[in-house]
């Protein structure tokens, strides 16, 4: 079964907009994948369906065989994501922000602490659990949103853009973590991504998106072969 299969799926937005026109994707359990295109392509909105966010026009989704219309809920528990915009309250404390994570998908306490002490401890933030939130740089914001993502061990963890805006260093240890998680934990990785680099420097495959549509399905080695 493949983490995610997408088929003929199509977006249409509110103002008459086709954002996405019949997309056929799959993603084997395992990958590291890349959805790449330029700005307006068509890749938040993607995720965004998959993610249930966006409501799709048509066609169907599967996520490790559950399909979404059919049971959303026990898909989502296969599913992290890392969303473009931080979308936590910046008032709350770090900590508290992905504790709550792990109580929403019915973790306990006694379980979730060390998962939270783990992951921020990873990521740099362990020392910064009882501060509120909006003290965090950008860069430690988007770090919060992968432990967030991260705390009830998804098996598919799917990010939208998830360096824009970071700077190289830091882009670099994140590109590291998810390399790590990855290999490791053998966690399905999804990135959006409109540098090439970042799609051939982390990524095992890629489809590449163009006004909704995906113009290339390949390996990352087949496509730098071709440039
Ligand atoms: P839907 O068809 O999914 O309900 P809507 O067309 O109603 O989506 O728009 C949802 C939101 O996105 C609205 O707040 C709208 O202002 C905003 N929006 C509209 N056009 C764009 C655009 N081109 N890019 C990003 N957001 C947009
Ligand atoms: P990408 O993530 O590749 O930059 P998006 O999926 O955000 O692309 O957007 C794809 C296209 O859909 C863009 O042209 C964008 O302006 C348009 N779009 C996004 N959201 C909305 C919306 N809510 N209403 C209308 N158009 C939208």
């Amino acid at each position: 079964t493949p983490a995610l299969s997408i088929r003929g799926l199509t977006k249409v937005y509110g103002n008459g907009f086709h954002a996405l026109k019949g997309i056929d994707l799959d993603v084997q359990q395992g990958d590291f994948f890349a959805l790449l295109g330029p700005n307006g392509a068509g890749k938040s909105t993607t995720l965004g369906v998959v993610c249930s966010l966006v409501q799709k026009s048509a066609g169907q989704i599967s996520i490790f065989g559950i399909d979404t219309d059919r049971d959303f809920a026990r898909a989502k528990y296969h599913l992290g994501v890392v969303p473009q915009e931080f979308n936590f309250n910046q008032f709350e404390k770090v900590i508290d922000i992905v504790l709550a994570q792990a109580g929403y998908y019915g973790m306990s306490r006694s379980e979730a602490l060390p998962r939270a002490k783990r992951l921020l401890g990873d990521l740099g933030l362990w020392d910064k659990r009882d501060g509120s939130a909006r003290m965090l740089s950008g860069g430690m914001k988007r770090r919060l949103m992968i432990a967030r993502a991260l705390m009830h061990r998804p098996k598919l963890l799917i990010l939208d853009e998830p360096t824009a805006g970071v700077d190289i260093e830091l882009r670099r240890s994140m590109w590291e973590y998810l390399r790590r998680i990855n290999r490791e934990e053998g966690t399905t990785i999804i990135l959006t991504t409109h540098y090439l680099e970042e799609a051939e420097s982390l990524c095992r495959n890629v489809a590449i998106i163009n006004h909704g549509e995906i113009i290339r399905n390949t390996s990352v080695r087949a496509l730098l072969t071709e440039l």
